[in-house]
């Protein structure tokens, strides 16, 4: 599947629509979700044009992949979420029901997520 360069998340990254942004690094960037499911309801999403954690796997750089992973760690840190614990989750394609094309992982916390799967 190519990338949309019209997906939310691409007009997002080129500032045609605004975000609350938490977190921005290199090859990072996170924002709350509009439609949170908890009381902290985070997309970490790269800056890269990745479909999903399969395109970003598979293309991406050492560095992209470094930096967006430490980006999770980091956002969790700075919402401190790291002692109430918190979940993280990406949607990848049709059967996980995927709604933007440009990867993006979930950061969810704040709240009890027994039996919650989004
Ligand atoms: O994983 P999935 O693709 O289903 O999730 C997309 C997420 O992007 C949804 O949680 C939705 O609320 C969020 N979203 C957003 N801002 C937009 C469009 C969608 O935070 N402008």
């Amino acid at each position: 599947m190519g990338y949309d360069d019209q997906n939310i998340f691409a007009k997002i990254l080129r500032g045609e629509i605004p975000c609350d942004k938490v977190f921005e690094s290199e090859h990072a960037l996170a924002f709350r979700d509009i439609n949170p499911l908890a009381p902290v309801h985070v997309l970490v999403i790269p800056k890269g044009a990745y479909v999903s954690m399969d395109d970003f796997s598979a293309n991406a750089s050492d560095a992209e992949i470094a930096d967006y992973i430490r980006a999770l760690g980091t956002v969790a840190r700075e919402l401190d979420l790291q002692e109430s614990g918190y979940r993280i989750l990406a949607n990848h394609g049709r059967d996980a029901h995927q709604e933007v094309p440009h990867l993006h992982i979930h950061l969810f916390g704040k709240r009890d997520m027994k039996g919650m799967l989004p």
